[in-house]
């Protein structure tokens, strides 16, 4: 997970930057100073078009693909295993491939760079196409894991063509390779595969040609991705001191956080790259440009899928706090017994006059097990409680932030709930 440089601490200040602060970001795009921004991206920014984590067991597509016998579920992208059995990858393709979904906010975004003539590279790691559909133009992307875009024989190289690629996609069918005794050159019949970067094979050309962009830099956007898939991992670290860096992420990854003017906005990308518009002045033409592309029904799905997601979380919060602390009526009773320090084991069983009834209470909710925990280590459980109420704070911070888009108070704590689903 990149490097364990130690983050910049709050007394060092930006060099570059007013400050570290996305008002100070969206400050040094408005003053010209960026006008050649270089975007890195991963699978988060795909997050809330529901493309699956096709990389997780967890998830229906490797279900789907449980029926055709996989030695594991990464064979379906390893180059071996295709030669012998392409019909997996066929099968998941169909789910994956381009058509079924729609960009996001955060691909709009980097349209909306690309229109202003500030984006000099976009590289994804992303095999979804969404940047296209966005309306980036191709030559300021590089697929860095390739994409389905084109496709062609394994064996000869000779491209297939789209039409008949889709058809076959649609049918999860194995295309095979077009060069026939015709063109002169003798049959081929090898097996066709879209152009992505399977395990083990070289990253396209394009990115090595390309990379040098980000030493170039007068400003890093680095959205959705956990930097775990190198060289990819390393384009951020290209780019130098004191080029202001901001990561957009469910959590700090690699080296962002450890430069004077890395400014890190921990949430979902969408809801980052809204504060971000919203601090330029563009968030009018950003959602209106969106919502233009993915069209209204679209546009509400992908909000009500945030909604979702966040009311997940918070609810997985509050369990988890409610465990902890055993609420309820609770509360200040045990704010008693925490400041009352050291107590008598036996206490806790004996509440003097009403115990009867308390206790009777106590029992059925469970309260027993949180007694003998708090006799055991008082401080310990007031630790927990601190932080189950931090946890609980933050919760609610990122509930209001996307009921409201504009709202503050986005950051929370690091979640696995936005996994890397990088393309191999
Ligand atoms: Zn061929």
């Amino acid at each position: 997970m990149g490097q364990d440089n130690s983050v910049i601490s709050d007394d060092t200040p930006a060099v570059t930057l007013a400050e570290r602060s996305l008002a100070a970001v969206a400050d040094h795009i408005k003053s010209g100073k960026a006008r050649r921004i270089v975007v890195m991206t991963g699978a988060g920014i795909s997050t809330a078009a529901g493309i699956p984590d096709f990389r997780s067991p967890e998830t229906g597509l490797y279900a789907n693909l449980a029926a055709l016998n996989l030695p594991e579920p990464e064979a379906v992208f390893d180059l071996d295993f295709f030669k012998k059995n392409p019909k997996p990858f066929y099968v998941l393709a169909k789910d994956l491939y381009p058509g079924t979904f729609h960009p996001t906010v955060s691909h709009v975004f980097i349209s909306l760079l690309a229109s202003k003539g500030l984006l000099a590279q976009l590289f994804t790691q992303n095999i979804d196409c969404l940047e296209r559909t966005a309306g980036i133009p191709g030559e300021l992307i590089v697929e860095a894991h390739g994409s389905f875009a084109s496709q062609r024989c394994i064996d000869c190289k000779t491209p297939f063509p789209d039409d008949k690629m889709r058809e076959h996609v649609a049918r999860a069918e194995v295309p095979r390779c077009i060069r026939s005794e015709a063109n002169g050159d003798g049959r081929c019949d090898g097996l066709v595969k879209p152009d992505i970067v399977f395990f083990h094979e070289a990253l396209p050309s394009l990115f090595y040609e390309r990379r040098n962009l980000a030493e170039t830099a007068d400003l890093a956007l680095v959205l959705g991705t956990s930097l775990s898939v190198h060289p990819f991992a390393g384009l951020p670290d290209m780019v130098p001191e004191p080029v202001p860096r901001v990561l957009f992420n469910m959590e700090r990854v690699g080296s962002l956080g450890t430069h004077a003017d890395d400014v890190l906005v921990l949430g979902d990308c969408d809801t980052g790259v809204r504060k971000l518009a919203d601090a330029l002045g563009w968030r009018d033409e950003l959602e209106a440009k969106w919502r233009e592309l993915v069209g209204e029904e679209e546009a509400e799905r992908q909000l009500q899928g945030m909604t979702k997601r966040v009311q997940n979380e918070v609810a997985q919060l509050a369990s988890q706090v409610d465990q902890v602390l055993h609420l309820e009526d609770k509360d200040d009773d045990a704010d008693d017994e925490v400041n009352s320090g050291i107590r008598d084991p036996g206490q806790s069983n004996e509440e003097g006059p009403g115990t009867g009834r308390e206790g009777n209470f106590q029992a059925t909710e469970g309260a027993g097990s949180a007694r003998v925990g708090d006799e055991e280590s008082p401080f310990e459980e007031h630790n927990i409680r601190g932080e189950a109420r931090r946890m609980v704070s933050n919760g609610l911070g990122l509930e209001a932030d996307t009921a409201g888009p504009g709202g503050d108070g986005w950051a929370k704590p690091g979640s696995e709930s936005q996994r890397q689903t990088n393309g191999p």
